[in-house]
């Protein structure tokens, strides 16, 4: 088939790199200049199955109201709300039922387990080389987060995910450039959970998948879609010329804006942008640097060992404008690191060598993404991966190639596809 794929996120580079291996003839269109320019450019890069969950969740609500007055929230709301965002948080809200977050959770946790064995495969077999480390700890501060992480340890015990509850010391033996003048509780260690580096895994993989034959068109905006001849593409070149494309098929990967793309067809996609920052400097001296990925539970911040650099990422804000950053956001994050690891990074007064990012999470308001047919001929989508795209995104991309080919994929998609949404 000659199949279009709107967006070089790591969704849309995973899924090209799945459809061009099936022998299908792939077109990528990509607004940006390079591939994972946006959300897939500098997230945590936490691989961490049983730790991927909904966020509509019991209880949650309470929690969000609570962080609203706190001044290192980890989720904030930026009044005032558009009508489309109160809309979504309506629908979050009536997603936390106990019934529903069980059945999401399951969803998701299917993928991700399915997705990180992809990776693994791909990773292995392609011989990707980019920045990762092996083992996750969440760091709990006080007795409080300790309580608070119990629901979740269950959920790993269920899961069959291998963990252990360790004190301090242990912990300092797991990450030694800990900060001896922090104390805390204790952590919860993953072995076998794990981070990398999304844009540098999107980037090879893009290479693959033109070795392979796709071709990768940057700095082509693709229209929202045509009801009446959905397949057939307008494509707008960065000089502003614009050319019909057409083709059999075509697979939206448009993270946040995908709902736009869309919308022409009758499909109201709840997508909402959840954003959050990270920060990115050189390591200034190794033996103070985390070795692989950590969370801060009381702050919901992760820390992660990219190569020689170190990245803090954090912050959950719906509302506000896509370019706006709140400096408080970006201040916890300094926080954060500084308190568990002071000397890692090479923060010079000035902020020269950091790198400062914002992204947002193409989020559904009851946690699992979409992927597969639509309904309408032709057009198939791979979108809102939320919190943890990366996490998903080998699986979900291995999924949608196998339904395109008229295979069953090889992971139970219950619940993954429209009718989840659109009944
Ligand atoms: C602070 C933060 C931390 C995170 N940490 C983690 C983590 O630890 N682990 C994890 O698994 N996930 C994490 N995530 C989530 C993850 O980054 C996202 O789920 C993932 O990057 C989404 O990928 P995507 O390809 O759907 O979107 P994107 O990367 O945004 O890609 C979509 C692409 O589509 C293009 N596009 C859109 N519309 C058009 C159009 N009309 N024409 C042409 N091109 C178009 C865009 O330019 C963009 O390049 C984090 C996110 C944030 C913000």
């Amino acid at each position: 088939m000659r199949i279009a794929i709107v967006g070089a996120g790591i969704i849309g580079v995973t899924t090209a790199y799945e459809l061009a291996a099936d022998g299908h003839e792939v077109t990528v269109f990509e607004r940006r200049g390079a591939a994972a320019e946006e959300t897939s450019f500098a997230n945590a890069g936490v691989i961490a199955p049983g730790a991927v969950t909904p966020w509509a969740a019991p209880g949650m609500p309470a929690k969000v109201a609570k962080y609203l007055f706190s001044a290192h929230a980890p989720v904030r709301l930026a009044f005032p709300l558009t009508v489309h965002e109160l809309r979504w948080m309506w629908q979050w809200w009536r997603a936390c039922r106990l019934d529903l977050y069980l059945a999401n959770r399951a969803r998701l946790q299917r993928l991700a387990f399915y997705s990180r064995a992809r990776l693994h495969r791909l990773t292995e077999d392609l011989e990707l080389e980019y920045d990762r480390s092996p083992g996750y700890m969440v760091l709990l501060r006080s007795e409080k987060d300790a309580r608070l992480v119990q629901p979740g340890l269950q959920v790993l015990r269920d899961a069959g995910v291998p963990f252990s509850e360790i004190g301090a010391a242990q912990a300092r033996t797991v990450e030694p450039a800990l900060n001896p003048d922090t104390g805390f509780l204790g952590a919860i260690h993953l072995p076998e959970d794990e981070v990398g580096n999304c844009r540098q895994f999107a980037l090879l993989l893009k290479n693959v998948a033109q070795g392979l034959g796709a071709r990768f068109e940057f700095n082509t905006t693709v229209a929202p879609l045509d009801s009446a001849a959905p397949a057939s593409l307008l494509v707008v070149a960065a000089d502003g010329a614009a050319q019909r494309r057409e083709f059999d098929a075509v697979v939206v990967c448009g993270g946040v804006d995908s709902a736009a793309l869309l919308r022409p067809l009758g499909m109201q996609v709840p997508l909402a942008a959840v954003h959050g920052y990270s920060i990115s400097a050189p390591i200034r001296e190794a033996l103070n640097a985390p070795r692989s990925a950590l969370m801060d539970e009381r702050y919901k911040v992760a820390i992660s060992r990219m190569g020689n650099r170190v990245r803090v990422a954090g912050s959950a804000e719906i509302g506000g404008a896509p370019g706006a950053r709140r400096p408080a956001a970006i201040q916890t994050l300094y926080k954060v690191l500084h308190d568990w690891f002071p000397g890692a990074a090479q923060l010079s007064n000035t902020g020269a060598g950091v790198q400062e990012w914002k992204g947002a999470r193409p989020m559904l308001p009851d946690g699992p993404p979409l992927l597969g047919a639509t309904g309408i001929p032709g057009v198939w989508i791979n979108l809102g991966h939320g919190s943890s795209g990366w996490a998903l995104s080998c699986g979900s991309a291995r999924a949608v190639a196998d339904l395109m080919s008229g295979r069953a994929p090889e992971v139970d998609i219950e619940g993954l596809g429209v009718e989840r949404l659109f009944g």
